[in-house]
């Protein structure tokens, strides 16, 4: 296997729900012992020279859809999703400062009291100095999601590939929880996975991955030493492209 970085530059993408670990209910909204784990990985990696900047997402506090389904303005409830995702940042960013790996935060949204806001020739200056961007806020707008906030801001800044870290090993033909006999794709095209509706990313990610040729790896985020497995070629989790 080779030392050199299969990718050079990567969007890492972390569900609301990576953060919170197993469980949930007050006080496991963020398992600080998840998010250390999390941010020791990542400080690994960058040791590989890869520049990464992490997309979080706002899950484990609040969807706006939970709100919508029960009659809430969903551009409201949107709204609350996309501070939640802030929150998730921050904690990120206090987890990785305390490895002494230099961070800064870009919100979609503006909120410049806690982080900057996001500016692309900025972003791309800080991953040239070594720091790890945290982009929170998803994309500022309502109606997406942090994956396609994972796309849209791997494409700005020129990353060679969306890391996907979920709960499961990569894509399967079926939800493997379900159906014994699903079986794990090494790789599979973007409209075979939307196609088939596998649990990837939203669609709307997907398709703009597909326009802009950016490929996923959908890999088992909490197993030790996967995101370095996946850079180093390893045969883990399932390639998108
Ligand atoms: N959100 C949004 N616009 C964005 C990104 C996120 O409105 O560009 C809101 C949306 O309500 C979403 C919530 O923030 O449900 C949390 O983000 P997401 O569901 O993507 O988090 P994850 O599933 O990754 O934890």
């Amino acid at each position: 296997m080779s030392t050199e970085p299969r990718w050079k530059r990567i969007v890492l993408k972390l569900s609301g729900e990576a953060l919170a670990g197993a469980g949930s209910g007050p006080g496991r909204t963020i398992d600080a012992d998840i998010v250390r784990q999390i941010a020791s990985e990542i400080v690994d990696v960058k040791t590989m020279g890869v520049d990464i900047a992490v997309v979080v997402g706002g899950g484990n506090i609040w969807r706006g859809i939970a709100g919508a389904s029960k009659g809430m303005d969903q551009v409201q409830s949107d709204h609350m999703g996309i501070l939640a995702t802030v929150i998730n940042g921050l904690a990120l960013q206090d987890a990785l400062e305390q490895l002494g790996q230099a961070t800064r935060v870009q919100t979609g949204m503006e909120m410049s009291k806690v982080a900057e806001p996001y500016i692309r020739r900025r972003a791309i200056r800080h991953l040239e100095k070594g720091r790890v961007v945290i982009f929170a806020g998803g994309t500022g707008n309502p109606y997406f999601t942090t994956d396609t906030a994972a796309a849209l801001r791997a494409a700005e800044i020129e990353a060679d590939v969306i890391l996907k870290g979920t709960g499961v090993d990569g894509v399967y033909t079926a939800d493997p929880k379900k159906d014994p006999t699903a079986t794990r794709y090494d790789e599979i095209g973007y409209l075979d996975a939307l196609n088939q509706g596998l649990a990837v990313m939203d669609s709307t990610a997907i398709t703009f991955c597909m326009d802009q040729k950016l490929p996923i790896v959908v890999f088992e985020l909490l197993k030790a030493g996967n995101i370095r497995s996946v850079l180093e070629g390893a045969p883990v989790g399932t390639l998108v492209r």
